[in-house]
């Protein structure tokens, strides 16, 4: 399978799913530019799809922007790409640390926590497994880059942990420093990925 054949699968259109907000930011409906997160040169950064390297690389999760964010006074080095012209060219740009705590969006079981950042490019990470309502199949949501998991019941609206910007690759610590996020996902549990905005525009309540 080449890159440039992968999508997202599409969603069950009959499932009477409700689920909670996996971040307090509540911004999707109103003002989706909030909701995701965005460099200053990049503001499809945060959506799913072909949103990284200017269409080069699929997005498979949604990078939803923190709330409660602070500055840390700091500046870190980023490459940028010139889409029109295909050059890079690096900027200098401030640093952001995330407090946001992270939600279960629906009640399930826990199938992984890594808590070791060097361990995954998702850093540290909790994958829950629920049951669909109607179909009874199972489906996986993740959250990741997590500064900290906490002990919890996988119940809806639990609290998981706290936002972070752990990572075993460095390149990606050094981007979610200027554009700090929760990774989320929405998964079958093989592993085949489902497109996390939609997701999230279907079955959060309006
Ligand atoms: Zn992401």
């Amino acid at each position: 399978v080449t890159a440039a054949a992968r999508t997202f699968l599409p969603l069950p259109d009959d499932e009477p799913l409700k689920i909670a907000w996996p971040t307090p930011n509540r911004f999707l409906f109103v003002a989706p530019e909030k909701f995701f997160a965005t460099t200053r040169r990049n503001p499809d950064y945060g959506r799913p799809g072909w949103t990284r390297d200017c269409g080069k690389r699929f997005h498979g999760g949604c990078d939803i922007a923190p709330i409660f964010v602070e500055r840390d006074g700091k500046t870190a080095r980023v490459v940028f790409t010139d889409c029109e012209t295909g050059r890079d060219f690096e900027s200098e740009e401030p640093t952001f640390v995330p407090k946001d705590d992270v939600f279960c969006v629906f009640d399930g079981e826990i199938l992984q926590i890594n808590d070791d950042e060097n361990a995954s490019d998702y850093g540290k990470f909790v994958k829950i497994s629920h049951v669909w309502p109607k179909s009874r199949e199972k489906f996986v949501t993740l959250y990741a880059h997590l500064s900290e998991i906490f002990e919890f019941f996988p119940r809806k609206g639990a609290r998981v942990g706290r936002m972070g910007q752990t990572s075993r690759s460095r390149d990606s610590r050094n981007w979610m420093r200027i554009a700090p996020h929760l990774h989320f996902e929405v998964q079958t549990m093989a592993g085949k990925r489902y497109d996390p905005e939609q997701f999230l525009r279907r079955f959060l309540p309006r």
